[in-house]
């Protein structure tokens, strides 16, 4: 237990949390870690959030606290700001029924063994009671850390069918925790598979991106395929039987790497399916587009390629071709080339108005373009120099 109390009080939010238990100890409330961060530590990792489940009500904490943001609170989960952190502050429930397979219509408030049972994974349902440094366990969770296996609180098919977006998780934690499905889990998983259409594409996203960023993404995609999760939402996709990893990198880099294969209308339902902002959507496409014909973009001219990389999505097209080995040297050349000016392309010598009067239409634009490739290529080097290119231009053309 020293273990999980050290790795607990190692992490940033530890002092605020510190705090709101002792308010809340002080009022004769009960307050105990919950969830993620209590599982974490007990595998010796450091944990996301420090996340509060008490006894006290929504309303209770309000009125304890200076400052709090009501997330839901009908729903019984606030979050109390304090010392520069913002901690979540839930109120133990039991979910009442759950209609339309997302969230329960109403909940109510009752005790932390009802609290771990609506929870969606074993493992998940743990809490640390901070009075005593001593973990709760109302459902074998410990069994199944020990184990390494993810296996849903209470019945598996009615858990799914309460709230579909748990069968995706269930792949996004197998990856992450790498722990293998228990068979009446993934059972009830293959049944309720079709469910998974209903998740609003937002929750898709979230998750797919926890799971393609996980210790083990094969072993999710594995059960995403195994369990007809994949069909569902990517029918069109082949299984990766290698998943390179690149760590650090953000979700629509994730997302590229797991779309690279898709044909261009499937690549444009998925990115629909998974509602992804304008951002995501262009990097994913800008990718994709360098990884159907590398050839083509290394045959652009560099005053060209440049500028593509101003594309964030080029930029990490370029490098995951460069990490797998192939177009080395070029790419280097070209990286390297890029950075030469920094973080941003130089402004351009020449702008519309040296040319106003001279050129028309679609002309001016074709000007200024060949005047700016030259720039960065660096066979102009200042304004004059572009000047006097201008003038043996424009007498060429004229
Ligand atoms: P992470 O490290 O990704 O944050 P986490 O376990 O904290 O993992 P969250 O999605 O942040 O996962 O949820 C916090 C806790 O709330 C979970 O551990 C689980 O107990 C509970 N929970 C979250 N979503 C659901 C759900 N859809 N059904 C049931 N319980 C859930
Ligand atoms: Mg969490």
């Amino acid at each position: 237990m020293d273990q999980v109390r050290t790795i607990l009080q190692s992490h940033p939010h530890w002092p605020a949390v510190e705090a709101i238990y002792h308010k809340l100890a002080q009022e004769g409330y009960k307050a105990f870690l919950a969830g993620g961060c209590v599982r974490d530590a007990l595998l010796g990792l450091k944990a996301n959030d420090l996340d509060i489940a008490t006894n006290a009500t929504p309303d209770k904490i309000e009125e304890l606290f200076e400052k709090t943001i009501n997330v839901g609170k009908s729903f019984g989960v606030m979050r109390v700001v304090l010392g520069g952190a913002d901690i979540e502050v839930a109120t133990f429930r039991n979910d009442g029924n759950y209609k339309d397979g997302r969230r329960p219509d109403h909940v109510e408030f009752s005790t932390p063994e009802e609290d771990a049972k609506r929870r969606d994974f074993t493992v998940n349902a743990l809490f640390y009671d901070m009075q005593n440094h001593q973990i709760l366990d109302f459902v074998h969770g410990q069994e199944d850390l020990k184990k390494q296996v993810l296996r849903t609180v209470g019945e598996a098919k009615k858990r799914f069918q309460e709230d579909h977006l748990r069968l995706l998780r269930g792949a996004r934690f197998a990856a992450q925790l790498d722990f293998a499905v228990e068979s009446g889990t993934l059972a009830a998983m293959t049944e309720m598979a079709a469910a998974v259409k209903t998740v609003s594409g937002e929750r898709l996203r979230d998750e797919m991106g926890k799971l393609l960023k996980s210790k083990n993404v094969p072993l999710g995609l594995r059960v995403m395929q195994d369990t007809g999760l994949q069909r569902e939402l990517f029918p069109w996709k082949t299984p990766d039987v290698n998943w390179t990893a690149y760590p650090g990198c953000e979700i629509w880099q994730n997302l590229s790497l797991f779309l690279r294969s898709a044909g261009h209308s499937d690549l444009e339902k998925s990115i629909e399916l998974l509602r992804l902002s304008t951002k995501e959507r262009r990097g994913i496409e800008d990718a994709w587009e360098l990884w159907q014909k590398p050839g083509d973009f290394l045959a652009l001219r560099l005053g060209l390629q440049l500028q593509q990389m101003q594309k964030p999505g080029k930029t990490w097209a370029l490098e995951v071709l460069m990490k797998e080995g192939l177009f080395e040297e070029a790419i280097l050349r070209l990286l390297n080339e890029a950075r030469s000016f920094g973080d941003e392309l130089p402004k351009p010598f020449l702008t519309g108005e040296d040319l106003k009067g001279k050129l028309q239409g679609p002309a001016i634009g074709q000007c200024l373009q060949e005047a700016y490739c030259l720039q960065l290529e660096k066979s102009l080097k200042d304004r004059k120099q572009a000047l006097s290119w201008l003038d043996s231009f424009l007498k060429k053309v004229n």
